[in-house]
């Protein structure tokens, strides 16, 4: 799961994505409407969480470009605008959810899971591949229904291949899925992380495997 955090307060931001690593989350934290928009073209987000005062401009005329270059993607406006009327304002303009600030980091990981639950990125809770499981609500892999612990990039990884139903994941859809933006990506490490989850599969027993496509990319079948 990839977030975009269109905010420009240094401590908000921090906090949010601290919040939000907890979860196993990948972010991205774009100070304006301006980096905004080059982050949401790449088209690697599963949510917004958008702030509405920023340096050049309010959050709010973002919406029509998030909704037409990130279609499906939840968005949600956090604000210290929070009177009723700017709240109908950002739902109006197509926000999912309105959160007025402060608000607790609790209540945005509800909020933000609640979004995330009614659109198209989380689909059924459970996938299943062979004798493996995947709780997209908790982001659990299990074998034979024994949780699987996983590092976080594993995780990551393993969810961007079962999400995709036995069809290949481009190396370039797995680095967005797994490293955000200012991560440094030595070529081998997407590798390294990959050669890591077959050998942790392995020893669990499950009856997937990870396939690797040449020049095309990765999909995780059943055995
Ligand atoms: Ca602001």
């Amino acid at each position: 799961m990839r977030i975009l955090l269109v905010e420009d307060e240094p401590n908000m931001a921090a906090n949010i994505t601290q919040a939000l690593g907890r979860q196993d989350m990948i972010v991205d934290n774009t100070p304006t409407i301006e980096l905004a928009r080059e982050a949401i073209l790449a088209g690697v987000h599963d949510a917004v969480l958008l702030d509405r005062r920023l340096p050049d401009g309010d959050g709010l005329d973002l919406l029509p470009f998030i909704r037409k270059h990130l279609k499906g993607v939840p968005v949600i406006v956090l604000s210290a605008l929070r009177a009723r009327s700017e709240q109908i304002a950002g739902l109006e303009q197509g926000a999912d959810d309105y959160l007025g600030k402060p608000f607790t980091t609790d209540e945005m990981l509800a909020r933000l899971r609640a979004v995330l639950r009614r659109s198209a990125v989380i689909a059924p809770d459970v996938i299943r591949v062979g004798n493996l499981s995947f709780d997209t609500q908790s982001r659990q892999a299990a074998v034979n229904d024994e949780l699987l612990p996983l590092p976080r990039r594993e995780m990551l990884i393993l969810e961007a291949l079962i999400r995709r139903g036995g069809r290949a994941v481009t190396r370039e859809g797995l680095v967005d899925a797994v490293f955000n933006f200012d991560d440094d990506i030595a070529s081998n490490t997407l590798d390294a992380h990959i050669s890591r989850l077959r050998k942790r599969l392995g020893e669990l027993g499950a009856t997937v495997e990870i396939c690797t496509l040449r020049g095309v990319g990765h999909l995780l079948g059943s055995l």
